[in-house]
């Protein structure tokens, strides 16, 4: 039998019931998996751990016999690990970086979605080797299982991670790479100008780029925008220019079957779209 798809989308968390309610909206969605910010992604403001209802989240977990090995968490955007023009920021993200893998690791969730960072015009290779060294101060210290998952993207600015072969460098070149991954956006990897109509062709390349063991999680968004366009505005499933059948089989590739695959498309009318994408998606299985 094959295993059950594992779909979820970015939920909200906050006040008064944390991660429980995190919960409770992910199940309401129809969703087995889900991504949340442990607080503002804006900032690195973090309510204490205490009052996060940690431990009535996992009881909730097992009672749907959800994994929070198979969740996600998203570290907030103010990091930026390829900063090399001023050590302050540096210092402060790798700051921030730790406090958000303790704050996973304490939620029992494996997987940490990161930026990989800005270059900040200093050059791309300045950038990379910034955040190698960002990551291997903090890698070499902490003793958690939090995987940092690389997140590829779109190349806006100065963006690094527009590649595969830059996320490769950045893997190939940190020493405890064992705890590091890829977060993989449809929408990222379309406007950085990926050709997503030939899946097994893109895997094939990410394979030998980067090894498709280093895939743990899938952003999966539409894009409002041209493929290379660098862009980075998500749309939502089939009202973009990437199509449903084209996103439709990131969901279904039995390559991918145990990856979580998690919804960060644009509210509609100030709803959430969640709840029909899954029904949607669910219902419109492809075979391989
Ligand atoms: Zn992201």
């Amino acid at each position: 039998m094959q295993n059950e798809i594992l779909l979820g989308s970015h939920v909200s968390f906050g006040s008064p019931n944390y991660f429980v309610g995190s919960i409770n909206e992910a199940l309401n969605y129809g969703e087995n998996t889900f991504m949340f910010y442990t607080g503002a992604p804006q900032n690195n403001i973090r309510v204490p751990l205490e009052k996060c209802k940690i431990d009535e989240g996992l009881e909730l977990l097992k009672k749907h016999n959800i994994n929070p090995n198979s969740l996600v968490v998203h570290a907030p955007y103010i990091i930026n690990l390829g900063n090399s023009l001023n050590e302050n920021i540096f210092k402060f993200s790798k700051e921030i970086l730790q406090n958000e893998i303790n704050r996973t690791s304490a939620f029992k969730v494996k997987n940490l979605v990161l930026h990989p960072g800005l270059h900040v015009k200093a050059g791309a290779l300045i950038g990379l080797n910034k955040i190698v060294e960002g990551l291997n101060d903090i890698l070499n210290s902490d003793s958690s299982d939090v995987i940092i998952c690389l997140e590829t993207m779109a190349g806006k600015g100065t963006e690094l991670g527009k590649t595969f072969e830059e996320i490769a460098f950045i893997i190939n070149h940190v020493k405890n790479n064992n705890r590091l991954g890829v977060c993989l956006d449809t929408c990222h990897i379309f406007d950085a100008g990926y050709n997503l109509e030939n899946i097994d062709q893109l895997l094939k390349d990410f394979d030998e780029i980067i090894g498709l063991s280093r895939l743990r999680v899938i952003h999966l968004n539409d894009s409002k925008n041209e493929n290379g366009s660098h862009k980075d505005r998500h749309a939502n499933i089939g009202k973009g220019n990437i199509g449903v059948d084209n996103l439709l089989r990131f969901v279904y590739h039995p390559l991918l079957v145990n990856i979580p695959k998690i919804l960060e498309t644009p509210y509609i009318d100030g709803k959430p779209p969640y709840k029909e994408e899954i029904e949607f998606i669910k219902n419109n299985p492809i075979n391989f």
